[in-house]
């Protein structure tokens, strides 16, 4: 057992209980500033972030998270629209969370585009919040995990992670949703790519979608994914991932969509895996921020700032062996928490 008697810095400061009553009491403007708060890299921010997680934590995990994949094009964001919708006309609150990495780089993020979908994103029970727009891939999952309980304490009780299809940013998704779905094209192609990045292998769900087009195009497809899949090991023993042809844009085939996943989470909630798989995530989680804090107070110790850039130069320029070089700027932070 850890030493409960050690003071933790991590406490809800009591201008932020304000903050923490507006989100269990649903308020748009509330939800939105404690995403923004745990959004922001200024360290006192982070800690009021964390002080918030912990309040809000009682209230949250009661939700079916979904990551929702696929390439630009495949239909993600018709899909969600009409998913979104749909799942509000049966009582359920809907938030639309993105991670797009690209968007540190472009500086803003297509995914989670509020104008892609236009009918859900004025719907008073739908939240769309785009990606991060600064920060490492580990860096934006991170955020998003807070925002995703964020949502859930504000009384969401779909929460749905899009991502776009580049292979590290699914598993990543994969990491911390319950179930993964794929959004496919029907032409062999995209199947092709998908099982060449493995990323079918985290897939529990693979949506066919514009299967109006071509329907006998889309059912073979369909057929094959199914055929490809069986072939496969997939991660659960309680569940056999399934393939659904689908329309989004006539909204054909949500409901049979939506049935899979109860199914699915009737599966995984009653073998106790969606349990088991939520505890291995919060702790994948708190290495995640470890990682990330203790590469922070490198990066900020004064003496590593100092010499950084000359030691990165010696080593480069082989004056210096890279463990050499690591051990002595790793030994400055050492001798600071000494
Ligand atoms: P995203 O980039 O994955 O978000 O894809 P979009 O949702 O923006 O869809 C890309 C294009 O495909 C848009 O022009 C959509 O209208 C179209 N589209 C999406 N779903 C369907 C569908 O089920 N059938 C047809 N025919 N077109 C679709």
């Amino acid at each position: 057992m850890y030493d409960e008697s050690t003071p933790s810095r991590v406490t809800l400061e009591a201008s932020d209980q304000a903050l923490v009553d507006g989100i269990l009491k649903r308020h748009p403007r509330a939800l939105a500033k404690a995403i923004t708060l745990v959004e922001s890299t200024r360290p006192d921010h982070r800690r009021r972030a964390a002080g918030l997680l912990d309040a809000i934590l009682p209230h949250t995990g009661r939700s079916i998270r979904l990551g929702i994949s696929g390439s630009p094009g495949a239909g993600k964001s018709t899909f969600i629209e009409a998913l979104g919708l749909n799942l509000i006309g049966r009582g359920h609150r809907v938030a639309v969370l993105a991670i797009d990495p690209s968007s540190s780089i472009s500086g803003g993020s297509i995914l989670g585009d509020k104008t892609r979908m236009e009918h859900l994103s004025v719907n008073p029970d739908a939240y769309i919040r785009p990606s991060p727009s600064r920060g490492s891939l580990g860096g934006v999952a991170d955020k998003t995990r807070e925002a995703m309980l964020i949502c859930e304490a504000a009384g969401f009780d779909v929460i749905l992670v899009e991502t776009v299809g580049v292979g590290q940013s699914e598993t990543t998704v994969a990491g911390m949703v319950d179930a993964f779905v794929l959004i496919q094209l029907p032409n062999a192609g995209d199947d092709l790519q998908a099982i060449k990045k493995g990323i079918v292998e985290v897939a529990d769900v693979i949506v066919v979608n514009k299967a109006d087009i071509d329907p006998d195009a889309a059912e073979l497809a369909r057929a094959q994914l199914a055929g490809a899949l069986s072939l496969l090991r997939h991660a659960s023993p309680n569940w056999n991932p399934v393939v659904v042809a689908l329309s989004a844009a006539r909204n054909q085939g949500i409901d049979e969509f939506w049935g899979e996943i109860e199914r699915l989470r009737e599966a995984f909630s009653s073998s106790g895996e969606l349990e088991a798989k939520r505890r291995r995530q919060s702790v994948d989680w708190m290495w995640s921020l470890i990682d990330s804090g203790l590469r922070s107070r490198f990066r900020e110790n004064p003496r590593v700032r100092r010499d950084l850039d000359s030691v990165s130069r010696s080593v480069s320029e082989g004056a210096m062996t890279a463990a050499a070089a690591a051990y002595r700027l790793l030994d400055y932070v050492e001798a600071a928490d000494g």
